[in-house]
């Protein structure tokens, strides 16, 4: 083998091994990715401008706290632009109706754009409670209105439900997901499977937090044997308990990883 078909195997043996670790193993590596996301925020007023608009300070204040959670892996999000856009009729967004029409209206183009309403409705089978944002994936999106626009109600934005919907814009289920690929076992053995398909968070039977931390009604999981302890602190589960939300390494890693695919063409 001569110098140069040496390294191109060295190489190319390189390049399979790391998309073999990001494929099976997430939660493997403690990479730091190194990029700043461009947000840019419309707030929708209701037609008589009698519902105060949520402030650029508000916003820019929660996106401090956003950016902690994101600091293990080197992202941060930084507001270029803040729009209030004042009596709007549209100030009550209907998932499926509305949004398209505003986001067609106003958008900026690969960047993060984030819509401000008073009431948000949505008929999807488990709506978050706070908002909604587009599915990450590691394919490139289509250029529609809609790829880059995450709806938010003014009443409970706050930093953790701006990193919720970041993370299914990055690619992240909920963590109680069971309907894309069926329910996680609590003993995990399926981890990679089913569920939200994240190793280092537990099987999440959607069930209710005490203010502890702890899931209030112990359930057990007929399929396994053992009890669940689901990941109740978690970001991308639905406690809401009073402790610190975070994301795991697991969740860090599916999130750069289609970072630096699916979502790549974002400035
Ligand atoms: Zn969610």
């Amino acid at each position: 083998m001569n110098k140069f078909k040496l390294l191109t195997f060295i190489t190319l043996i390189g390049f399979v091994s790391s998309n073999a670790q990001y494929n099976q193993e997430f939660g493997s590596t403690d990479e730091c990715y190194g990029k700043t996301f461009s947000l840019v925020a419309w707030v929708l007023t209701d037609t008589a401008n009698s519902y105060d608009p949520l402030t650029e300070s508000q916003i820019l204040s929660e996106i401090e706290t956003l950016n902690n959670k994101f600091s293990e892996i080197c992202v941060d999000f930084k507001l270029c632009q803040f729009k209030v856009l004042p009596n709007h009729r549209q100030d009550k967004i209907i998932k499926g109706i509305h949004d398209e029409e505003i986001a067609a209206l106003y958008r900026k183009k690969n960047v993060i754009n984030l819509y401000f309403a008073k009431e948000i409705e949505n008929d999807d089978p488990d709506p978050g409670p706070c908002g909604y944002a587009p599915m990450g994936s590691i394919t490139t999106p289509a250029d529609t209105n809609l790829r880059d626009a995450i709806f938010l109600q003014k009443d409970c934005f706050d930093s953790d439900i701006l990193a919720h919907e970041l993370g299914h814009y990055f690619g992240l289920y909920n963590t109680f997901e069971t309907s894309s690929f069926g329910p996680e076992s609590a003993d995990g053995s399926n981890c990679s499977t089913t569920g939200d398909l994240v190793c280092d968070t537990k099987a999440d039977p959607k069930g209710s937090a005490d203010s502890e931390c702890h899931l209030s009604l112990a359930k057990f999981d007929d399929s396994s044997g053992v009890y669940f302890e689901p990941p109740v602190c978690n970001i991308m589960s639905s406690y809401n308990p009073s402790c610190d939300q975070f994301f795991t390494r697991g969740q860090m890693n599916r999130m750069l990883m289609i970072m630096k695919t699916g979502r790549s063409y974002l400035w």
